[in-house]
């Protein structure tokens, strides 16, 4: 036996605690920064398996397992659940009324703990230091600047490189990776832009600020339309448009929420620029009293995984896994906030995608056609990840990519 099956033999004894403890999360989930009761659990398992357990930003935790000389490999999971009240009517649903382990956090959090167990039961196995970080609040983009905030950066070793992956709707018993971007930048922005109120009857009063923001929102199609090279990808997408309450009265301003993806930081940097320029240039013309406001909020950085770490990591999935389990990710268009931690410690990452649909489920409905349709996406009421394989899957591409850097058979 190699080091990996040394160290992945011990999964099958472990699968039964980590279900539970799956099972546990997933009918106590816990919104955004209110992730007391999980980061209690995972500092109690981490404290018992030997790590050093240190609290960031709240209700981060982050286990240290120093195991010799070697690289630092972080691996990251993220604990929050969201606002949806569950409909899978599965024995296990939420018995949080309206919220819902809908994004499969909870998967992530049993999975890293299982294989923060196989590492340090199999630490004679592997040398280096081992980092499971447990990240608080992905879904509102605050968590990993929270516990960056918080001092993580001079709080935890320096890891050489980092791991986060997320259960998609894709088939369990699959891991999917690409190199470059795979999760979108992403931008909310709210604008807010000035008129002259005034009676309705009296328009030549007024500067209307309903005309005003009207144009702004069709001339704001042409960023990506007309300004955006075809083929390179970008999404600006109004998502609230507000002005006044009543029929009789021109209002004095109107608020626009915009968000905005993208998977190029230059292509961001112009989409963001042509907004405001768009916007400013409306408000010149419709002869607006004030300049107009611009308000970030929510913003995701872009995730681009690291091409070498992509390449060894997904060698090291297919010698594992086999080659039919490792696919190809397309970008997806959501959005991460992991990569500031890797960003922040200036140090590659790569974050692959792992299959939760039962794959005869998934099958039929790729022959259907219908695949939008049936299976439901993350942050569906009925999002509902098959649990075998996917948790001890997701354990072994943990452990399989921390070996990757870790142990001597690299790629064994
Ligand atoms: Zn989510
Ligand atoms: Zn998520």
């Amino acid at each position: 036996m190699n080091d990996h099956e040394t160290i992945l033999a011990g999964l099958d004894a472990e699968l039964d605690w980590i279900r539970d403890t799956y099972l546990d999360l997933h009918r106590h989930p816990e919104l955004s920064l209110e992730e007391h009761r999980t980061s209690k659990l995972v500092e109690e398992k981490l404290g018992a398996f030997g790590y050093a357990v240190t609290r960031v930003g709240g209700t981060g935790v982050v286990g240290v397992l120093e195991n010799g000389d070697g690289p630092a490999v972080l691996a990251r999971a993220d604990m929050d659940a969201l606002p949806v009240k569950e409909s899978t009517g599965l024995p296990y649903s939420s018995e949080v009324d309206g919220v819902m382990h809908a994004c499969g956090h909870d998967v992530h959090v049993a999975a890293l703990l299982g294989a923060a167990k196989l590492m340090a039961d199999g630490r004679g196995a592997w040398s280096g230091t081992y980092i499971a970080l447990f990240q608080p609040a992905e879904e509102v983009g605050a968590g990993s600047k929270a516990m960056l905030d918080d001092g993580l950066m001079t709080r935890v070793p320096r890891p050489d490189v980092a791991f986060a992956q997320h259960v998609m709707p894709i088939p369990a018993g699959t891991v999917a990776t690409t190199a470059g971007p795979v999760l979108s930048a992403g931008d909310s922005l709210k604008i807010t832009v000035h008129g002259k109120g005034a009676h309705g009857s009296m328009p030549h009063m007024s500067v209307d600020p309903v005309v005003l923001a009207a144009s702004i929102v069709l001339r704001l199609q042409t960023v990506v339309s007309r300004e955006t090279k075809p083929g390179n990808f970008a999404v600006v997408t109004v998502g609230a448009i507000n002005a006044g309450a009543t029929s009789n009265i021109i209002p004095d301003r109107a608020t626009l929420l915009l968000n905005i993806r993208t998977y190029d930081t230059q292509i961001r940097a112009n989409v963001l620029a042509a907004i405001e320029r768009i916007v400013k240039g409306e408000c010149v013309t419709a002869g607006s009293p004030r300049e107009p406001e611009f308000e970030y909020y929510d913003q995701f950085p872009l995730t681009s995984n690291d091409a070498a770490v992509t390449e060894k990591v997904t060698a090291a999935f297919t010698s594992r896994f086999g080659a039919d389990a490792v696919l190809h990710a397309s970008p997806q268009t959501a959005s991460e906030d992991f990569s500031r931690i890797p960003d922040a410690f200036d140090v590659p990452y790569t974050f692959w995608l792992l299959g939760g649909v039962d794959p005869e489920t998934y099958r039929a409905a790729v022959e259907r056609g219908t695949v939008a349709q049936d299976i439901p996406a993350n942050h569906s009421p009925l999002f509902a990840p098959v649990i075998d394989p996917t948790l001890g899957l997701g354990v072994q591409a943990h452990v399989t990519a921390a070996l990757s850097y870790l142990s001597e058979d690299a790629s064994g």
